[in-house]
């Protein structure tokens, strides 16, 4: 019998999440039946979606998140032992599936070196950053992009997709280091906004012809701050609000229908699975991009499935630089 180790809550968040409100637990694995795989992690994904998305989940419930995981065995012709499949399995070492909503790696364009993008660049957060951008804000060469947590795992693809579209590109991430990172990337200005003493004033400064684009991950005070620069006919993507997420009731803002109204914005979230059936064309871009040296990412490595719990709160005190994944 097999045996699979899981993270299971042990109380809901309040506030930053702590080690103390999960735990780690064995699961017996029965033998697999027809058509089902037995599938082991090699990579996990942390990602900022997991804390308000696991409010819709009580004590004992494992932890959600997807992985690439390797078949260990199989008794479904779909899949061979020695396949590496991405799928939702959740926190969790082993897991048995019965193959449905996995898709297995194109070994080609996910080398071993590149098994880990399918959780960031060439998986979620890059489509992501490809379709949140490019369909949302519609970007024309030579307009103006502000964007947030620009040196994470969406904001440091959609500020590089940005460039490759002829923009002027203006990130805001919360490190030096980060700051440092973005402007190797190719963008135009970036800026540390924990050390900044106006953020009104920076973008001034940074957008002197205004914002046509803001591509937005923080929410809070941060949007706040940009709408009211943006251009007539600007267009906003909202894609996150971290800056949100740990608090029990979203803070209140400034009230912006004027500033919409008027300047005639385009404003519009949205779930990346809206185009769940066309990530492929946009990994296949994106691959593409890679090669050729005019995309690039980084990754954040946290070693042990043991040690996953830290790469998640990480996210919320900034610790990674680009997508942060688990080595199991
Ligand atoms: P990141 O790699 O950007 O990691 C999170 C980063 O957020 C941290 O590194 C930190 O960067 C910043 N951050 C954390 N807490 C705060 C805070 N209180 N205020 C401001 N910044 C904060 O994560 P992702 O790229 O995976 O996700 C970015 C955003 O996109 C998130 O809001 C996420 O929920 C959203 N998202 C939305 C999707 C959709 O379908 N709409 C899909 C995937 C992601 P720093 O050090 O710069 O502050």
């Amino acid at each position: 019998m097999t045996t699979a180790r899981k993270y299971v809550l042990e109380s809901q968040f309040q506030g930053e999440p702590k080690r103390s409100d999960v735990k780690i637990v064995e699961e017996k694995l029965p033998p697999l039946n027809d058509g089902e795989i037995l599938a082991e992690a090699v990579w996990l994904s942390v990602d900022p979606y997991m804390r308000p998305y696991m409010r819709r989940f009580k004590a004992g419930d494992t932890m959600i998140g997807t992985q690439v995981a390797k078949v260990i065995e199989s008794k479904n012709e779909k899949f061979a032992v020695g396949d590496y499949v991405v799928g939702a399995f959740g926190w969790r070492t082993k897991t048995i599936s019965n193959g449905e909503k996995l898709s297995k790696l194109d070994r080609s364009m996910y080398t071993d070196k590149k098994l880990s993008s399918a959780l960031g660049v060439l998986g979620m957060p890059g489509a992501t950053a490809y379709f949140g951008f490019l369909e949302l804000c519609t970007p024309k060469a030579g307009e103006t992009l502000v964007v947030s947590t620009a040196a994470g795992a969406v904001g440091s693809i959609v500020g590089q997709i940005a460039k490759i579209k002829g923009c002027r590109v203006v990130g805001f991430a919360g490190s030096d280091e980060k700051v440092g990172y973005i402007k190797g990337l190719g963008f135009d200005e970036a800026y540390n906004y924990k050390t900044i003493t106006s953020l009104k004033e920076t973008l001034q400064k940074a957008c002197p012809k205004g914002i046509d684009m803001f591509f937005d991950n923080v929410g809070g005070d941060f949007y706040d701050t940009v709408l009211p620069l943006m251009n007539e006919f600007g267009r906003v993507s909202i894609c996150g609000c971290i800056s949100q997420y740990n608090l029990e009731k979203p803070e209140q803002g400034a009230r912006l229908s004027g500033t919409i109204l008027f300047k005639q914005l385009k404003i519009e979230g949205f779930i990346v699975h809206r185009w769940l059936a066309r990530w492929p064309e946009a990994f296949k871009e994106m691959n593409g991009w890679i090669e050729k040296d005019q995309l690039k990412y980084n990754e954040t490595v946290t070693e042990g499935f043991d040690n996953m719990f830290d790469a998640f709160a990480g996210l919320f005190t900034g610790k990674n630089l680009g997508k942060a994944v688990v080595k199991a």
